[in-house]
């Protein structure tokens, strides 16, 4: 390529990319290390958009469901947050400071922090289209955490169907990069140091609240579990593993 031929292609695909971002359209299955839940220029949280169609994931999870679920109970997280935050001595940090500083004095926090940071990050998580991990570093975290991604698989649901009442099912990386699953209750967040058993980063988590799945799984819990293997977006829990 010439290089006056290679300038122009350069100028067109950053024009294209700001056009992109100017109106809010992200391609999710673009690997990306942007923060999960941002705090805006005025210092509040505001509901970051899915990325795609409430249908995308359709027949896993049906359209009404991720509708409700995005615009009232995530929504209902970002104003509550706000809410608790105004006039904190914690307003205006991101949520990843927020979380390991929270103790059991700072319910609203905790619940709906918890809520705003989980439900985005889910959303990032998922994509119609999933592969199982082949590629390093995540393939071979998984191999050396579980013996297989079919093992951990098998640990990681086995978490979920057994939680009892509603919470989180979550992949996370401790400080040495080490994988491990935990659990969570409500909306609790293995960031949440000073409240959860176990500390560590969050690399993947599931909804197992009923919201999540009742419309169409009724109490069939476990096949929802299994649905969600169809729509995990690996690319980008490769990439939140690669940036720890
Ligand atoms: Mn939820």
């Amino acid at each position: 390529m010439k290089k006056r031929t290679f300038l122009q292609t350069s100028a067109t695909l950053v024009t294209g990319s700001v056009f992109l971002s100017s109106i809010g359209c992200v391609n999710i299955n673009t690997p990306h290390s942007a923060p999960i839940a941002p705090v805006s220029a005025e210092g509040t949280f505001t509901l970051p958009p899915l990325g795609y169609d409430y249908q995308a994931l359709e027949p896993h999870i049906d359209a009404q469901t991720m509708e409700i679920h995005h615009t009232k109970h995530h929504q209902t997280y970002v104003d509550k947050l706000n809410a608790a935050l105004k006039d904190h001595p914690l307003a205006g940090k991101p949520l990843t400071d927020i979380l390991p500083a929270l103790t059991d004095k700072d319910t609203a926090i905790r619940n709906n922090g918890g809520g705003h940071y989980n439900h985005a990050m889910f959303w990032q998580s998922l994509s119609s289209q999933s592969v199982m991990p082949t590629k390093a570093p995540l393939a071979d975290a998984l191999q050396t955490a579980f013996g297989s991604p079919e093992n951990f698989k098998q640990q990681f649901s086995d978490a979920a169907k057994t939680l009892f009442g509603s919470g989180w099912v979550w992949l996370c990386a401790d400080a040495n990069k080490k994988l491990f699953i935990t659990t969570t209750p409500n909306q609790d967040n293995p960031l949440m140091k000073n409240l959860v058993k176990t500390y560590g980063t969050p690399l993947l988590g599931l909804d197992v609240w009923e919201h999540a799945y009742y419309l169409k799984y009724q109490n069939m819990r476990t096949d929802y579990i299994a649905a969600f293997f169809a729509i995990i977006n690996w690319e980008v829990i490769n990439q939140r593993f690669k940036v720890l």
